[in-house]
């Protein structure tokens, strides 16, 4: 029943995206899809990007069309790898010989190589998959035939991460080997990510547990702005040797998404050189499999900016750009709430993090939300901040502020 429900809404962002672009109403908002608009409420094609695109064109490299072979290209995969793990020239041949990574299509397709091979190579009876949490990945471990659970995850109520539930259901309900999705930062759609200390606790129970874990990295630099801090559980259960996963995307934090930029890395405990080279070739046989070989035109891209010392500080600012601009937008819808005296406490909005807020607006609410003020948002009443406009910015003539009618008609529904 869980998988059926989340598949009917797995494809609803783009369903809501679409009526949305068939609405004729001028006062239409669209809060719903995960993506980055600018203050034009216009795709945001990052600086960084276009300047690397240019290099690479000028050197009319006569490879730049070639197979990447099977398991991608191996200077984007290292890079990546620094990325995800933070490793530098200090860092142990050791640690960095643990991580098997693959390219992937883009952060889905790393969750669905990630969960095949757990599903095929651990054979977990359950995969526990957050509630709420990103409804694609019940099609992804629907689709590789293990069964779906839900762990607590966010208290509705005190809209805040509720971890004593989440461990509490694990400890009494996961099996020894079963598998667990993490994500990493900014999570999808709460925007409650755990303290280090809650992140702590969790490594531990998974610990007790022996459950091998998924991370889901889709937002790496947009929850603190700080590519190392949104990082930090990864390495920390990495450095804790327990047995990981990690899907890492990116489409939101380089602008690439139609690009399928993505990696597949695993790190376990203690892999002998044998699990390291069973694990690479399952991967290899997998991907040879489905598509062959990687897309190579974002990778290079990305591989170019993160490789290039003053390309990377420029991808720094623009990451910057865009998460002080959806900051700016949590505190604009706040600051409205607050003045219309809107029942309830709208704090959450503050103290949540990333491209999205959880409202807490209900179904019911949401319904209204688009019938009737033609606004756009996810039935769980997840809005993605990037699809508001504030009026500082109208003033600059780029295009009318939304920030004011959202919130009216926010306290509107609220008081219905
Ligand atoms: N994981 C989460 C939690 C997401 O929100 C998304 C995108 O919305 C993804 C993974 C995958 O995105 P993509 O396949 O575009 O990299």
């Amino acid at each position: 029943d869980l998988v059926a429900h989340n598949a009917s809404l797995s494809d609803e962002p783009f369903r809501v995206n679409n009526a949305f672009r068939l609405d004729p109403d001028p006062r239409k908002v669209n809060l719903s899809i995960g993506v980055f608009r600018s203050d034009q409420a216009a795709p945001w094609p990052l600086p960084v990007v276009q300047k690397a695109e240019q290099i690479i064109h000028q050197e009319q490299d006569p490879y730049r069309h070639e197979y990447k072979g099977i398991i991608g290209d191996e200077g984007f995969l290292s890079a990546a790898r620094d990325l995800a793990f933070g490793f530098d020239k200090t860092t142990h041949q050791q640690d960095a010989n643990r991580v098997v990574s693959v390219q992937a299509i883009s952060g889905t397709g790393a969750n669905h190589i990630g969960a095949m091979l757990i599903a095929r190579r651990f054979r977990p009876i359950n995969v526990w998959l957050p509630d709420p949490t990103w409804s694609n990945h019940y099609t992804i471990w629907d689709f590789v035939g293990v069964r779906c659970r839900a762990y607590p995850y966010y208290d509705e109520v005190a809209q805040s991460m509720n971890l004593e539930a989440m461990v509490g259901t694990l400890s009494t309900q996961a099996c020894k080997g079963d598998a667990i999705v993490l994500q990493a930062c900014a999570h999808n759609p709460t925007g409650t990510d755990p303290t280090r200390d809650e992140w702590k606790k969790i490594a531990l129970t998974c610990r007790q547990l022996g459950l091998i874990v998924l991370f889901d990295s889709a937002y790496q630099g947009f929850a603190t702005g700080n590519v190392d801090d949104d990082a930090w559980a990864v390495r920390y259960f990495f450095g804790q040797k327990l047995d990981i996963c990690v899907a890492q995307s990116f489409s939101k934090n380089f602008g690439l998404y139609g690009q399928r930029v993505g990696v597949l890395h695993v790190a376990l405990a203690e892999p002998s050189a044998e699990d390291a080279a069973a694990i690479l070739s399952e991967l290899t046989h997998f991907i040879r499999a489905e598509y062959s070989t990687a897309p190579g035109w974002g990778s290079t891209i990305v591989k170019r900016v993160l490789k290039d010392p003053e390309l990377r500080s420029q991808w720094i600012q623009d990451l910057g750009t865009m998460s002080r601009r959806i900051r700016s937008m949590r505190e604009a819808l706040f600051r409205k709430l607050v003045e219309l005296q809107t029942p309830g406490s709208w704090e959450h909005l503050l103290t949540q993090v990333g491209m999205f807020s959880y409202t807490g607006l209900g179904p019911r609410q949401v319904s209204v939300m688009r019938r009737q003020h033609h606004i756009y948002m996810l039935q769980s009443g997840r809005i993605s901040l990037s699809g508001l406009v504030s009026e500082q910015l109208t003033s600059m003539q780029v295009q009318s502020s939304n920030v004011s009618y959202v919130a009216s008609c926010i306290d509107n529904v609220i008081r219905d």
